[in-house]
């Protein structure tokens, strides 16, 4: 028998994500310094780790409620209403998953039928795409632009929106560019929502990761948006919680219902010992994101010289944990780049194509990376842009 044939067509047709492939060449290279994994380099909090051994001291090794702990669902409220300015009911419209990955399956799965079109920005977080396939959608992206400062036009999404659209997925501050969405932009494209009875679905992940006092604007704060948006945010990237793998979405109740139905069978509920460490998150952890957030800014601002000094341009990001560098003048693909920097100077940073045609031309940096290791990449980058130039 040929297993590889007997693998359904659709999980043929997609590829492995590019992040992957390309992390595979490092591992177990000792020397290699990573600005790939978008993935801070912070340990989750003391106090957070404390609360989930607490709680397996405790013997809390069961399952929960489908929903999520009644507890947890209520401080995801009182955060959210906090951080969005929006009230959701913790009994009817809080579904604690298994990280914004799962909320982003199962939403798509809940709301398409085959043939519906999603529209969303690119380049972008590598799971999108794929996620709206497996679900029988059909992917329609929009390419930002790193003249427009990678926000999202209200006039391409308008150009965008055909009979079949159902969808529109937002990610501000987003993985990979980390650009921040101006609120009369986002205020035109929310009314688009609104005129083509379009679901939003939007994923802010990176919604406390802010530089220079920027704010914040979800599209959640204009009117007509609550009642058809599924709102996702995460303990991974604010918290530091990537491998506690919990994440959650708000939203109206017939659609919490029917994303519940999907995860009950497939993931019955997140993990109990998460979900009791993200309520210590979400109660006492403000001051350690906050400690957190600086440090990234910091480590942006350096970056961000560094790359000006070597006249690298760089598109000045306002959130997330990203930079994106322009990488044209070289003449390279952004695969030959990353591959050429990784051979010649032991960096790996993710070309810009693995999140979308938009990303060609341009390399993603994580500067989740202490300051030290942060500092040799850059010397290194800037031998090789050197040494590119006078080749
Ligand atoms: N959404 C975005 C924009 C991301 O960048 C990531 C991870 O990199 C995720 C979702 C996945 O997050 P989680 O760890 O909550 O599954």
């Amino acid at each position: 028998m040929n297993i590889s044939e007997r693998i359904s067509k659709r999980v043929q047709g997609i590829p492995r994500s590019g992040i992957r492939d390309f992390f595979e060449l490092v591992q177990g290279r000792d020397d290699v310094i990573s600005l790939g994994v978008g993935e801070p380099d912070f340990c989750a909090p003391w106090h957070i780790r404390e609360a989930a051994i607490y709680s397996l001291e405790k013997g809390e090794t069961s399952y929960t409620s489908n929903l999520g702990l009644m507890n947890l669902r209520k401080s995801i409220a009182g955060y959210v209403e906090k951080h969005f300015h929006t009230q959701y009911d913790p009994a009817r419209e809080i579904l604690v998953t298994v990280g914004v990955s799962e909320a982003l399956d199962i939403a798509f799965r809940a709301l398409l039928n085959p043939g519906d079109e999603v529209i969303y920005h690119e380049p972008c977080y590598v799971s999108y795409n794929p996620s709206i396939y497996l679900a029988y959608g059909q992917a329609v992206a929009i390419q930002t632009k790193v003249e427009d400062n990678f926000s999202l036009r209200a006039a391409d999404v308008e150009a965008a929106i055909t009979p079949k659209s159902r969808v529109l997925m937002l990610n501000f501050p987003t993985n990979p560019t980390g650009a921040i969405q101006p609120a009369d932009e986002m205020e035109k494209i929310a009314a688009l929502c609104v005129k083509h009875d379009l679901i939003v679905i939007t994923d802010e992940i990176y919604s406390e990761l802010l530089y220079d006092r920027a704010e914040h604007t979800s599209i959640l704060a204009f009117p007509g948006i609550r009642e058809r948006t599924i709102l996702m945010h995460g303990f991974s990237k604010a918290f530091a919680m990537t491998g506690f793998r919990l994440g959650y979405a708000c939203a109206p109740p017939e659609l919490t219902e029917a994303m519940m139905k999907i995860h009950q069978y497939a993931m019955l509920c997140a993990p109990m010992t998460s979900q009791v460490a993200a309520i210590e998150a979400l109660e006492n952890g403000a001051p350690e994101v906050e400690r957190m957030r600086k440090a990234y800014e910091r480590r942006r601002n350096i970056l961000l010289s560094r790359m000006d000094a070597m006249g690298l341009p760089c598109f000045k990001p306002g959130g997330a944990f990203y930079a994106f560098p322009d990488i044209r003048e070289f003449g390279l693909t952004s695969k030959q780049f990353a591959m050429q920097l990784l051979e010649e100077e032991d960096v790996a940073a993710v070309p810009g194509d693995a999140f979308g045609k938009a990303g060609e031309g341009f390399l993603r940096c994580c500067y989740a990376t202490d300051e030290t290791q942060l500092s040799t990449a850059l010397d290194r980058i800037a031998d090789f842009v050197g040494r590119l130039r006078s080749r």
